[in-house]
């Protein structure tokens, strides 16, 4: 049995992984040259509780049992992850009600350990938000993680179970014949299959296109972000969600895991061309500080250190489409929007184990490994497991990013394990991620890319073709 999977988001990279635990021969096509570089790469990271999700609906499903597998699944890949909590606060009276009726919510949804707190409680653990806040709605079970981190440790341990990783492949054609899949045509060749698995992310639409369904309808929903330094951390100890609007879950404050604030998102629909649309503009960010500073009117600006954006892929029926098609073979996990990341474990669990398993008659291989080491991360060292680091590999000694303190036996190990551009290095190491974006060392990394690689600095890209850092030497 011969499976695609089509896109190495959070989705599919979860999705491949179920499928090596089974004796079939899975690939996994990416067009990026990375993984979780579409959607999953700006996104608020939170694993949701589930009480935003209307009773009964396909995302409340998910999302609840997603947010349960968390714990164990981050486990085994070697992944941050911290049950930090959530406060949903009313900052007047007139939202009570609306706090009143998603606490209802959750209540029906069956999520537990949520609480109605009063001011005082909740000032007392957020003692910077807006000291007119009314109540709370306290979740426990809320998190947060690193999506790009998970996707890429998903699909390393699936490599080690057997995948075949394409990356840079893009899928341009699916065949058919006598209406069942029959292979796949990509930017590099033609594989046949027997089955196929969308999880093309916000284009998962121009896919589904290929084997002649209309669904889903995907347009882009963009929203915008404002990062502050580690200077900020302990500005909030929880995510901290206004009182939702009928559209959106609206503007948060929340921690990221490397110990700095997440401002936004903001929630602005764009035509369907606009899946490319990724700027943040004037109005989006001061829509994103007011917001912010609504909730915690104290963030200051001056440790603003990046801002960027998002585009979540909706549908208009706002559900997600995960199961088997009318297409024999053609199996879909797409229209995954918020809150698709929290949704991406159980939604992989359901498609494979419930739906491809028996469709295709699948067995078990005995012999799947679920555990997978993460990269050595020296910041989080106790010193003594630093100095031994270094007594083994001096290069983990040599501090290249001192703003996030990556060694450069951090930035080789990454390379190892497959990063190819400065973006690559960036989403696995976090050197050039802090407080001055990569002034200081983005050229120190690139000498190592060029040694590790064999390349010349002409060739190293910030994520990818067009993006080259250098076009040829100043002097020789
Ligand atoms: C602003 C914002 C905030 C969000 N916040 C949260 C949150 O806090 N919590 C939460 O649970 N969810 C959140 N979400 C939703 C979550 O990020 C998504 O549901 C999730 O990342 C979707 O993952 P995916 O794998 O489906 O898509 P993607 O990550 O986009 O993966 C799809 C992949 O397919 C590839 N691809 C596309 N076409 C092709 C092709 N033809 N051939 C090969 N590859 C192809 C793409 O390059 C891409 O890498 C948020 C989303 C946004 C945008």
């Amino acid at each position: 049995m011969r499976i695609a999977v089509i896109g190495a988001g959070i989705v599919g990279s979860l999705i491949a992984r179920e499928l090596v635990r089974y004796d079939a021969d899975v690939h996994l096509f990416e067009r990026e040259i990375d993984i979780g570089w579409g959607v999953t790469k700006a996104n608020s990271a939170i694993i949701h509780g589930g009480f935003h999700e209307a009773v009964g609906s396909q995302r409340a499903r998910f999302c609840i049992e997603g947010n349960e597998l968390y714990a164990a699944l981050t486990k085994e890949l070697d992944v941050p992850f911290h049950r930090c909590g959530a406060y949903t606060v009313a900052l007047s009276k007139e939202e009570l009600p609306a706090l009143k009726a998603l606490f209802a919510q959750g209540e029906e949804n069956g999520i537990p350990g949520l609480e109605l707190h009063d001011s005082a409680t909740v000032l007392a653990h957020e003692p910077n938000l807006n000291p007119q806040v009314q109540a709370g709605l306290w979740s426990p079970t809320v998190g947060i993680t690193e999506p790009w981190t998970l996707a890429t440790a998903a699909v390393e341990n699936a490599c080690e179970n057997g995948l075949t990783l394409h990356l840079s492949e893009g899928v341009t054609k699916i065949r058919m014949r006598d209406g069942r899949v029959r292979g796949v045509t990509t930017t590099q060749g033609e594989y046949p299959f027997n089955a196929v698995v969308n999880a093309a992310g916000l284009f998962a639409d121009q896919i589904a296109e290929m084997v002649g369904l209309s669904e889903p309808i995907l347009f882009p929903r963009r929203g915008e972000y404002v990062l502050l330094d580690k200077k900020a951390n302990g500005l909030v100890n929880s995510v901290i969600f206004p009182t939702p609007s009928k559209t959106s879950k609206g503007i948060l404050v929340l921690p990221t895991v490397d110990g700095g604030i997440l401002l936004g998102p903001t929630a602005k629909d764009l035509p369907r061309e606009g899946k490319d649309s990724r700027e943040t503009t004037p109005d989006g960010m001061e829509k994103t500080i007011n917001g912010a500073r609504r909730l915690i009117p104290t963030i200051d600006l001056s440790i603003v250190i990046k801002t960027f954006a998002g585009l979540r892929p909706e549908s208009p029926n706002k559900e997600f489409v995960v199961g088997k098609s009318e297409v024999q073979g053609f199996f879909q996990a797409a229209a995954m929007r918020s809150p698709g990341l929290t949704a991406a474990p159980a939604v992989a669990r359901f498609l494979v184990h419930e739906v491809m398993a028996s469709d295709l008659t699948l067995a078990k291989k005995p012999s799947f490994q679920p555990l997978r080491n993460g990269l050595p991360r020296v910041i989080d060292l106790p010193e003594e497991e630093w100095d031994e680091l270094i007594s083994k590999d001096p290069r983990y000694g040599r501090v290249i990013c001192q703003c996030n303190r990556v060694t450069e036996g951090e930035i080789v190990a990454a390379i190892r394990r497959g990063a190819r551009s400065l973006d690559g290095v960036k989403f696995r190491t976090r050197a050039g991620f802090g407080r001055c974006q990569g002034g200081f060392c983005t050229d120190r990394i690139l000498l190592i890319l060029v040694r590790e690689l064999g390349v010349s600095p002409e060739e190293i890209t910030l994520r990818g073709n067009g993006s080259q850092m250098m076009n040829g030497m100043v002097r020789q």
